[in-house]
């Protein structure tokens, strides 16, 4: 352990592990002994920003500092390769050897070029440029809107003279992947693990269950995200790429402006991807359902549907979209 004052640095989301974590955080080590930070995506409720931005600094008296991933300089390079393109350069001239499947014409690299800019959504800003959204194999989306901004925060803590503790509130039994993901090499899971460079990683959460979860809330009269008692099992991106077909279903009875606001992200990501490259927000065989046509709507009509696909519940109608149906079982 270094000499260097300790600043515990509580990632939060808007969760309610992440909340449960900053609540130990701060029973532990004060307000004065820890930071909050926020890593926007871009693509997250309004009830998560109010609840993680407003709610919790108010009921909490802390400040959440807010970090976002920033594509400017991949943009310059993306747009100055569209532009060799547009001028009519072969692509060997501007990639090299690398062979696409689908080739850049001179004219769609034109169009893209007039499209191309950068947005300020994190979110949309990364797919415009990966050309393409993330899926299950290709999760980036974590590593450049959450890990990439978040460790800048830690990393200039560091060079400000702290050791950083970040707190990660993680759990075993957060989700069957997430039990074969800490527990399937049958080693032992560590609450705490030195990094390096005066970063230390703490999961102090680890082996709680989820009740545990909420009794933490009750007890410090915290309230858990909105979005729970609203049939989501957890928040976070709105929608998530991993989100399961029932919450899917959900997120569009409820909130179908955020299905709209995605169906606006695809059209406009394929406007600035390679001609004829299927781009959509669900990747086709990575939830489950099939069809060519695997645009946001496509696969929320696929959600209301019963297993196997085809058959529409005759229930759903009757759901009231308002109602309480939370998937930890807040509500009666
Ligand atoms: S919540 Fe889902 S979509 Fe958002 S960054 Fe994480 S994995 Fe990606």
């Amino acid at each position: 352990m270094s000499d260097r004052p300790i600043m515990h640095v509580v990632s939060m989301s808007g969760g309610k592990d992440s909340t449960a974590t900053a609540l130990m955080a701060l029973e532990m080590h004060g307000h004065e002994n820890c930071r909050f930070v926020f890593a926007d995506t871009g693509n997250e409720h309004a009830q998560t920003y109010e609840y993680a931005l407003d709610y919790l600094p108010s009921m909490l008296g802390i400040k959440v500092d807010v970090v976002k991933a920033d594509f400017s300089d991949e943009f310059a390079t993306k747009r100055a390769n569209l532009a060799r393109l547009a001028a009519g350069e072969p692509e060997s001239a501007v990639y090299g050897k690398r062979k696409f499947q689908y080739p850049w014409t001179a004219e769609a690299a034109a169009k893209a070029l007039e499209l191309l800019h950068p947005t300020g959504n994190p979110y949309l800003d990364m797919c415009m440029l990966k050309g393409g959204f993330p899926s299950r194999k290709r999760q980036f989306c974590t590593q450049y809107l959450k890990t990439e901004p978040l460790t800048e925060y830690a990393l200039d803590l560091i060079d400000s003279g702290y050791a950083v503790w970040s707190w990660q509130g993680v759990r075993i039994d957060e989700s069957d992947s997430r039990r074969t993901r800490l527990q399937g090499t049958g080693a032992c899971v560590k609450a705490f693990d030195v990094v390096g460079g005066g970063l230390f990683n703490y999961r102090p959460i680890l082996r709680w269950h989820v009740e545990d979860v909420f009794e933490a809330h009750a007890i410090a009269g915290i309230q858990p995200n909105p979005l729970y008692r609203q049939g989501m099992n957890r928040v976070g991106c709105m929608p998530c790429i991993n989100a399961a077909k029932a919450e899917l279903a959900e997120i569009a009875r409820r909130f179908p402006e955020e299905v709209e606001r995605v169906a606006e992200w695809e059209r406009l990501v394929s406007s600035v991807t390679r001609p004829r490259s299927p781009v959509s927000f669900f990747h086709m065989g990575t939830q489950g359902h099939s069809g060519q046509a695997s645009t946001i709507w496509a696969v929320v009509e696929w959600s209301k549907t019963t297993r196997g696909g085809r058959q529409y519940d005759l229930l759903e109608p009757t759901y009231d979209a308002k109602a309480c149906s939370s998937a930890y079982g807040l509500c009666e």
